[in-house]
């Protein structure tokens, strides 16, 4: 490759892994043991919480009735729209039979999990748009009880609007608890919940260490770290829609990467001249996120054609790519490793973030080289079936007694000896 870096990345992200393992360990085994009590004391500590836990509907009432009705709608608009491409989704699980080999059908089900945790992050911003994501995605899935469960402010509880669209998106509970102690309540089963059966969610390094030392005992959708962003960018590009797209995804946190890969070395420096001016005109916190995330993780890299643009998008495995960039259809054939792809200028991430009807809820860290992100898929359960006639049972009964046997599980051979000898007592077999 004869890619140029006019900006490198000084720092990766990673995280202060053993001390974060440390931490979660040891509140997960204390709620494990302590139960509610245990919870709630975290919640005291870490969020300086002495609220109700589970939203009451008079709670609810009351938290809907803040919120503005032209927010309202917005969240309704975002609903329908993540609602639809999820019952697409779900249409596309085939449930099939086939008949094997004469006689014997065999077939396949998805069935949702019971129970599904949503969790909603809400330290830093108030992420509305991940109760819509994961809530609707859960129940269109068919998960017959939903709990969204998101960290509340002191004295205030959860934000009213997260909490109007955990409630229109279809959770039938809603609970007012962050970080490990959220997470452990919805997988231990407290406060009367029913233990859940997948969690699913983003969350800070705390939230994503307890899906990974829960991993097993409930489902997870994946292990979330620091978002980040791509922008493949040629000439045809604004500089300034480039610009502007690269700051609003550096505001996520201080160790969020954006990178911008270009054929264009002049779109590259205009982009790097833009920059530093949107950034300083954010108000203070995106400011601050977005200033270190440009200085320490951002990279600007300058390609010698579309055909090496893509390949360095593919190794950086983005959670989020946006092609800025002419013959659109040729990217969406050619790109391979992404979490979500958003095409042309028309559309970027943050439609995608809150309202346009994809999951936002994606893989990060390199991860989309081998998953997507959360789908109906993730709360479904494929199961296989089958049935069988008595003559349809007789060939694969005596292949199944015959490879058993090598095997040397001779308790296996005699399940398929039995029926032999049952179904065709006139006939001899070796
Ligand atoms: P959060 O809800 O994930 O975490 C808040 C909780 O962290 C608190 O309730 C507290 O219990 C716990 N906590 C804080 N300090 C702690 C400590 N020292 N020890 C133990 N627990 C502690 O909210 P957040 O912190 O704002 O993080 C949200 C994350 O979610 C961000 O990293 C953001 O980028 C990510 N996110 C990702 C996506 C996506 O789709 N990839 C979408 C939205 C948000």
């Amino acid at each position: 490759m004869s890619r140029e870096y006019l900006k490198k990345a000084t720092l990766t992200p990673k995280s202060d892994a053993g001390e974060t393992k440390k931490i979660v360990r040891a509140i997960l085994d204390e709620i494990e043991a302590g139960g509610d009590d245990a919870a709630l004391a975290y919640a005291r500590k870490f969020d300086n919480y002495e609220g109700e836990i589970l939203l009451s509907q008079d709670a609810i009432d009351a938290a809907i009735a803040q919120v503005p009705e032209k927010l309202k709608h917005d969240i309704d608009f975002a609903h329908a729209n993540v609602k639809r491409f999820a019952e697409a989704q779900r249409d596309t699980v085939a449930n099939f039979e086939i008949e094997v080999v004469p006689g014997l059908i065999a077939g396949q089900k998805a069935i949702p999990v019971h129970a599904a945790g949503c969790y909603v992050p809400g330290g830093r911003y108030s992420h509305i748009a991940s109760a819509i994501m994961t809530v609707t995605t859960a129940k269109v899935a068919g998960c017959k009880h939903i709990v969204a469960c998101s960290p509340p402010r002191p004295d205030v509880g959860i934000a009213p609007a997260i909490v109007y669209a955990a409630h229109v998106c279809g959770a039938d509970k809603i609970m007012a608890m962050g970080g490990v102690q959220g997470v452990a309540a919805m997988t231990f089963g407290l406060f009367g919940l029913p233990k859940a059966n997948i969690l699913v969610g983003p969350g800070n390094q705390f939230v994503a260490e307890a899906k990974r030392m829960l991993f097993g005992r409930v489902g997870i959708d994946m292990i979330a770290g620091p978002t980040d962003s791509l922008i493949l960018a040629d000439a045809s590009a604004d500089p300034m829609v480039v610009a502007v797209d690269l700051v609003g995804q550096a505001e996520h946190g201080y160790n969020s990467p954006v990178w911008l890969v270009t054929d264009d070395r002049a779109l590259a420096e205009k982009v790097m001249e833009l920059v530093p001016g949107l950034i300083d005109d954010l108000p203070d916190v995106n400011r601050e996120n977005a200033t270190a995330a440009w200085r320490d993780y951002a990279e600007v890299i300058v390609c010698a054609d579309r055909e090496e643009m893509a390949a360095t998008s593919d190794e950086y495995a983005p959670e989020h790519l946006t092609v800025q960039a002419e013959d659109l259809d040729w990217w969406l054939e050619r790109l391979s490793c992404y979490g979500s792809l958003f095409l042309g200028e028309e559309t970027t991430v943050a439609f995608g973030d809150k309202a346009s009807g994809t999951n936002h809820v994606l893989p990060t860290s390199g991860a989309a080289n081998y998953t997507g992100g959360l789908s109906v898929h993730k709360y479904m359960k494929i199961v296989t079936w089958q049935r069988s006639t008595r003559e349809g049972s007789k060939p694969v009964a005596l292949a199944t007694a015959r490879i058993s046997r090598l095997e040397g599980m001779e308790g296996h051979a005699r399940t398929a000896d039995i029926r032999l000898r049952k179904y065709f007592p006139d006939q001899e077999f070796d």
